[in-house]
């Protein structure tokens, strides 16, 4: 579904990425994990095109998204993001909040846009604050909007930057178990985490990334029982 090829990314003279190279089939969860300031954000934010490529390829279900002439909304579209901080429109009503992308990029009309608004809010358990204004709503209950805003944009891929990182620890299993439910039912995920249960438990693959691109990548099992590198037996060692 994605595939990532030589690509490297600079911010002046910083090159924050090198020739990284990975491939994410469809319906894979790809946990991505590793020191603050390695570049993972970034990594991530290039999938969408939020960060333009410095070098290198990455092609969409074979479409190559660093291509002049490729349509960016239509990108962002097929891959949807979502935030540590969740971004929610605060001056919009909840459900405004998930109708108004697809409406204003005409990928449906006001009514469908609204009845998928419906069922998408029963799916994160907020039927209740269709009328609400973001403000009102816990951290965990803005994270999961922020998800079902992005599913109603019906993604082939979402990408999650430090999703609970955000939340106060009594909200974090909440949003994890959505998670886990999108990803049972099937969507392609990659997600930058601190959760290493969530890694270890619900990811099909782990890429450890330390300056400039991925270090290791392996099965949750390899990653976290049998790392190789001391860059990674270091990090863990931090973490777990
Ligand atoms: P991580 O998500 O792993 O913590 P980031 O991708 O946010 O790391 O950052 C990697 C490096 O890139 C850091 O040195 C950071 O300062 C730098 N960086 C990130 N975004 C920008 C930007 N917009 N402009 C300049 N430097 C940036
Ligand atoms: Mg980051």
């Amino acid at each position: 579904m994605i595939k990532v090829e030589n690509l490297s990314k600079s911010f002046g003279d910083n090159e924050v990425l090198s020739n990284v190279n990975m491939q994410i089939e469809k319906g894979e969860v790809i946990a991505i994990i590793g020191p603050s300031g390695c570049g993972k954000s970034t990594f991530i934010r290039t999938l969408n095109q939020l960060e333009e490529a410095t070098s290198g390829a990455i092609y969409v279900d074979g479409e190559d998204i660093t291509a002049k002439g490729v349509d960016i909304n239509d990108v962002r579209r097929r891959v949807g993001m979502v935030f540590q901080h969740f971004n929610l429109f605060p001056h919009l009503t909840i459900k405004k909040n998930l109708t108004l992308a697809p409406v204003k990029l005409g990928i449906m009309s006001e009514s469908e846009a609204d009845a998928k608004a419906v069922e998408l809010l029963e799916r994160v358990g907020l039927s209740d604050k269709a009328d609400a204004y973001p403000d009102s709503l816990s951290g965990g209950q803005k994270q999961r909007i922020a998800i079902a805003r992005t599913l109603a944009m019906n993604p082939e891929v979402i990408l999650f930057d430090e999703p609970t990182s955000a939340l106060d620890p009594e909200m974090v299993g909440e949003v994890l178990s959505l998670m886990k439910e999108l990803a049972d039912d099937g969507m392609t995920m990659v997600v930058v985490t601190h959760e290493m249960g969530f890694a270890k438990e619900v990811a099909d693959r782990v890429m450890f990334f330390d300056e400039k691109g991925i270090k290791e990548e392996g099965t949750p099992a390899e990653i976290f029982n049998f790392p190789q590198s001391q860059r990674l037996k270091d990090f863990l060692s931090k973490v777990l």
